[in-house]
C-alpha cells in the first residue's frame, strides 16, 4: 500500500464568523492510498483554531509508512500503527482513516454504511450553519439554503437576541444554536436558554469553554433544552469526562480521528444514554460522504461542510429536500470530480 499527500485550499462563499474566529479559506490536505490498481481517497481539514495546519499534516503524513501492510483489510491494525506514531494529530489521521476505509469498501465494494452494518433507508435531514453576521447577510444566508428544514446558527456575542429575532423575521425553522464557547456567566445563560426555548430553537451546543465543567453540569440540570458538548469531545476517551455533564455529544471525523473511533463513540454514547450529532468542518465531499455513511446512527446530522465552499472536488453526498443521501458506489461514495467519467454503479 502507498499512501500519498497534497496540499489544497478551500475557498467559502461567505465569510465564516464563529464566537472567537472570522475566516475565508479552510486549508486542507487530501490522501490517497493505492492498493493493486485501487485508490482510497481521504482528506483532513484544518480550521486554524483546532491546532493542525498543513505543514504538521505533511510532517505527520511522512511519517506513515504503509509500505509496511500487504493486506488493507487489517484496518484496525493500521489505525493502532498510525495513531502510535504521535500524539494528536487528529486530523492528520483521520486523513489516513478516511482513505483507508475508502479503499476497503473498494475492495470489498460495499458502500461503508454496509461494512459498519448500518442500514441506509432511512436518512437524516442535515442543518446548514449560519455563522455570525450582519442582519442583512444572515437574511441572504437563509434564503441561500431554502431546502434545509434546519438551520444551525452560530451566536456568542453581545448580539444573540438580535440574530435569533432578525431570522424569525423570515423563517419559523427549528434552529439548533452554536455558542462555540462564547458564554461565561451561567445565570445569563440559563435566561438565555429559556428565552431561546420561546424562539423554538432545540439544542445548545458548547455554551462554555470546554474545560467548565462543573458550570456546564449545572446548566444542563436545570436547562429546558439539551446541552451539546463540541469542543470538549474529541476522542473516544473524552467520552467518560463528558458523561452526566452533556446530555449530548458532536462527533466530527476530523477530531475523532476518522470514521473507526467515530463509530465506536457514537455507540459508546449511546450506551450513556446521550444523543449524538455527526458534525463536520468546512470539508470536501470526500470527508463529508465519509461521515455521511454513519449518518443513521446519529439523531442530529449537521453535514453542511461542502455546501459553503465554492471549490468541492469531489462529487458524493449530496443534500435533497434537506436530506442526506448517498450515492450507490462503494467506499465512502465520493469520486474526484475529473474522474466522474469513471463512475460505475454497483451491484
Ligand atoms: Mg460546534
Amino acid at each position: 500500500m502507498k499512501l500519498s499527500f497534497y496540499p489544497y485550499t478551500l475557498e467559502l462563499k461567505h465569510k465564516f464568523s464563529i464566537s472567537h474566529n472570522s475566516r475565508t479559506t479552510t486549508p486542507i490536505v487530501l490522501t490517497e492510498i493505492k492498493h493493486e490498481g485501487l485508490t482510497g481517497c481521504g482528506e483532513a481539514s484544518l480550521p486554524p483554531y483546532l491546532g493542525e495546519d498543513q505543514e504538521s499534516v505533511i510532517n505527520f503524513l511522512s511519517k506513515v509508512k504503509l509500505e509496511n501492510y500487504s493486506n488493507p483489510i487489517d484496518v484496525q491494525d493500521i489505525l493502532n500503527y498510525t495513531d502510535n506514531i504521535e500524539k494528536g494529530n487528529n486530523a492528520a489521521k483521520a486523513s489516513v482513516d478516511i482513505a483507508l476505509h475508502d479503499l476497503v469498501g473498494k475492495i470489498l465494494n460495499i458502500p461503508l454504511h454496509k461494512y459498519f452494518g448500518i442500514n441506509f433507508s432511512d436518512t437524516l435531514y442535515s442543518s446548514i450553519t449560519i455563522g455570525i453576521d450582519s442582519g442583512e447577510k444572515i437574511i441572504q444566508k437563509i434564503n441561500e439554503a431554502a431546502q434545509f428544514k434546519i438551520l444551525k446558527v452560530k451566536i456568542g456575542s453581545d448580539d444573540d437576541k438580535t440574530i435569533i429575532e432578525n431570522i424569525r423575521k423570515v423563517t419559523d425553522k427549528p434552529i439548533i444554536v452554536d455558542v462555540n464557547q462564547g458564554w461565561n456567566n451561567e445565570h445569563k445563560a440559563l435566561e438565555m436558554i429559556k428565552w431561546l426555548e420561546g424562539k423554538n430553537v432545540k439544542l445548545i451546543e458548547q455554551p462554555f469553554h470546554n474545560d467548565e465543567i462543573k458550570k456546564t453540569a449545572w446548566l444542563s440540570e436545570r436547562s429546558p433544552l439539551p446541552v451539546f458538548a463540541d469542543e470538549s469531545v474529541w476522542r473516544f476517551s473524552d467520552l467518560e469526562k463528558v458523561y452526566g455533564v452533556f446530555h449530548g455529544i458532536n462527533i466530527k471525523l476530523m477530531k475523532s480521528t476518522g470514521l473507526a473511533e467515530a463509530f465506536r463513540m457514537i455507540n459508546k454514547a449511546k450506551q450513556f444514554g446521550m444523543q449524538v450529532m455527526l458534525g463536520c468542518m468546512t470539508e470536501t465531499s470526500c470527508a463529508i460522504s465519509a461521515a455521511a455513511q454513519l449518518s443513521p446512527l446519529a439523531d442530529w446530522a449537521d453535514l453542511d461542510g461542502a455546501e459553503l465552499i465554492k471549490n468541492d472536488l469531489f462529487s458524493g453526498m449530496k443534500i435533497k429536500d434537506g436530506k442526506i443521501t448517498l450515492p450507490n458506489l462503494p467506499g465512502t461514495g465520493a469520486i474526484k470530480k475529473s474522474y466522474c467519467s469513471a463512475e460505475q454503479n454497483i451491484s
